[in-house]
């Protein structure tokens, strides 16, 4: 019998006027345990201005992860706190029952970017937590043929900070030329991957950057091999069991609670203003109850 392998291919999408491929939801895929939304951006290449510029927004019922290969992003927050995710930093911010945030590159800045946005669905149970923000250096763990970065989660005995809601893992594995290497994997969770630099083979199968691969739960490892260095995200937890409704930056589980978030925002309750960023903040598309999250 063989084991769940499923290629979906990013979708071209904008961020800002940052091109993105996103790679969740999917029609075809909406969760990977629970995480429930991937954009991976870049490479870029800019001389001035700000590669990413997003205006203070507001967030309820997930957990976003900003992780760069390349470049800086600032954020700033309604707590009034701010971090600058860059190569190795995490940016760990819990929107619980509503957060507002901007994302910017830095007044300065290497001029480079490449990452991704990644959002964790919080199970019913702790989706009216208090927003908080953390940014922190992800921990590492050294295993024979790679070195596996742990954004949020724990994997192989190494945790990284910050509070998670659910058992997951999100890891970034860099390969290097050499034998095929083994990664353990929890067999309870459901899993992905997807590339993000490098030629990095699953298996005999060749594998495409920037796309997602659903593996399914009950694996106890997948062996990767390179003929280089490659960057791979390790997406995995326990299915989450539960249907999210996503629109707009609010996951819920009823249209009735986006519309009171979305009412929230354009009142000015809630959520609190990003004090730190100096234009405008986005105003929330119309809400339209048939629509459907693609
Ligand atoms: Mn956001």
């Amino acid at each position: 019998m063989g084991a769940t392998l499923e290629e979906l291919p990013g979708r071209l999408g904008d961020l800002g006027g940052l091109p993105i491929r996103r790679l969740l939801p999917r029609r075809a895929r909406r969760l990977v345990g629970p995480w429930c939304f991937l954009d991976s951006f870049g490479p870029a290449r800019f001389a001035s201005g700000k590669a990413m510029d997003v205006a203070p927004h507001p967030h309820i019922g997930l957990q976003t992860v900003s992780w760069l290969l390349e470049g800086e992003v600032l954020h700033h927050d309604s707590l009034g706190l701010d971090g600058l995710a860059r190569e190795g930093v995490v940016n760990l911010m819990t929107a619980g029952r509503g957060i507002a945030h901007a994302e910017e590159t830095p007044p300065v800045s290497s001029g480079r970017l490449r990452g991704v946005q990644l959002w964790i669905a919080l199970p019913s149970g702790s989706r009216e937590v208090a927003p908080d923000f953390l940014s922190f250096e992800a921990p590492r763990l050294e295993l024979p043929g790679v070195r596996v970065t742990v954004l949020a989660g724990e994997m192989g005995g190494v945790r990284a900070r910050g509070r998670v809601f659910s058992p997951l893992v999100g890891a970034d594995v860099a390969t290097a030329a050499g034998p095929p290497a083994a990664l353990p994997l929890e067999p309870a969770f459901e899993h992905a991957l997807v590339p993000l630099a490098g030629d990095v083979r699953l298996g005999d199968r060749a594998l495409e950057v920037d796309a997602l691969y659903y593996l399914g739960a009950g694996r106890r490892e997948v062996v990767l091999t390179s003929e280089g260095p490659s960057r791979v995200l390790l997406l995995g937890g326990e299915p989450l069991g539960e249907t999210v409704l996503m629109w707009w930056n609010f996951v819920a589980r009823t249209s009735d609670e986006i519309e009171e978030a979305r009412a929230d925002w354009e009142a000015g309750r809630r959520f609190g203003e990003v004090a730190a960023y100096p234009g405008t903040r986005l105003s929330a598309p119309p809400f339209v109850v048939s629509r459907r999250p693609d």
